[in-house]
């Protein structure tokens, strides 16, 4: 009984001690905005500091990031949907506009080794799949192939996807989904048919696994023709999933003119400049 009282008092005086801790570990190592690599200024707005806090993200870039209406958030996978698309209905859940800090964010995640920023696009994804006022079971990345995997070490996809199974209390079935052959990079094609072959029928759920009945959120970075979802979607539904819907990080599809979509590399893009 008196050692438990001791315990107690001292993790008493433990947790009073904790904001000086955290206060002297912040002034020596302070945390940066993982998109500009300022020290974020504090607002005074409790809210507002917390979530900046929270995402890692200064005040200034968070006010300056390329969101879109939450009205506009839910965009058909496939905008010309061929003859015969067995999903029709299936759509893409897209939190931000592919342009500025998102392009350098995504870039970033994906080609100079920076997997923290899935933490930070994670939690504005599993917001856009929240405010969606959709039921999930689940939550499944879009696999990467096993030879692009060991190149990158990690799978992007992976890493938002289990950012957002933690904001939103679901499990994350990353093996529930496998590539059945390589594909070559979706933006090596121009043309819509062979972009479409490139990663037809490479998607699969094993036989070990089962996704029968399940809601399913399928994440992936970005959003460009929708090819590479709608495969991955039809997998899914082949294995018995009640329902797939996809959120990404941001749309590579021109808003504008729904008509075609951004083919450019954006080279005009602000070189990446992420904190470590
Ligand atoms: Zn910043």
């Amino acid at each position: 009984m008196m050692r438990n009282r001791a315990v107690f008092s001292r993790a008493c005086r433990l947790g009073r001690m904790m904001p000086y801790r955290s206060a002297i570990r912040n002034f020596f190592f302070p945390k940066v905005c993982v998109f500009c690599g300022g020290v974020p200024v504090r607002s005074g707005r409790a809210k507002a500091d917390s979530l900046c806090e929270d995402l890692s993200v200064c005040a200034v870039c968070l006010a300056l990031l390329p969101f879109k209406l939450f009205t506009a958030h839910e965009i058909p996978c496939l905008s010309n949907a061929y003859e015969s698309d067995p999903i029709p209905g299936f759509s893409v859940l897209v939190p931000f506009r592919y342009e500025g800090e998102i392009v350098s964010a995504l870039r970033a995640l994906k080609f100079n080794d920076a997997p923290y920023i899935a933490r930070t696009l994670g939690y504005f994804m599993a917001t856009s799949a929240y405010a969606s006022g959709r039921s999930f079971d689940a939550v499944i990345p879009v696999p990467l192939s096993t030879s692009r995997l060991r190149r990158r070490g990690y799978n992007q996809a992976a890493l938002l996807a289990t950012e957002i199974s933690g904001r939103l209390e679901l499990p994350c079935l990353e093996c529930f989904l496998i590539r059945t052959r390589s594909t070559r990079q979706q933006s090596r094609f121009v043309d819509p048919g062979l972009r479409a072959a490139n990663v037809r029928g490479a998607f699969a759920v094993p036989e070990e696994a089962s996704v029968e009945g399940l809601r399913i959120l399928l994440v992936d970075d970005v959003f460009t023709t929708g090819n590479t979802l709608h495969e991955a979607a039809l997998a899914l539904f082949r294995a018995g999933a009640a329902d797939v819907t996809a959120v990404t990080t941001a749309s590579g599809r021109d808003d504008d003119n729904e008509k075609g979509f951004m083919t450019s590399d954006l080279s005009g893009a602000k070189k990446h400049r992420f904190a470590r």
